[in-house]
């Protein structure tokens, strides 16, 4: 069963970016952005959620805007240096 379309699709994003911005919190570009878990959790799961679970996940404070290239250092950060997403902006 497929429930996105492009209208929905649309909505998610301007939710995602009243509530997160659309620069990247390094870098401040705003292309190839990816929404960043700070916990490291599954980016998959904000794209699948319905838009009230989506607005919760939004207030909850868990996700931040990144550039691609800046997601990436964080990963890299998380998996090889073991930091957490507060050690990594101190
Ligand atoms: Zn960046």
């Amino acid at each position: 069963m497929k429930t996105t379309n492009g209208k929905y699709r649309a909505k998610k994003k301007q939710m995602i970016a009243s509530a997160l911005g659309v620069e990247c919190y390094f870098c401040h570009r705003t292309e190839n952005q990816r929404i960043h878990n700070k916990w490291g959790m599954r980016h998959l799961e904000l794209a699948d959620m319905n838009l009230s679970n989506l607005k919760n996940a939004l207030a909850s404070d868990d996700f931040i805007i990144l550039c691609a290239r800046c997601h990436g250092c964080v990963h890299w950060c998380m998996k090889y240096l073991k930091m957490s997403w507060v050690d990594i902006i101190e």
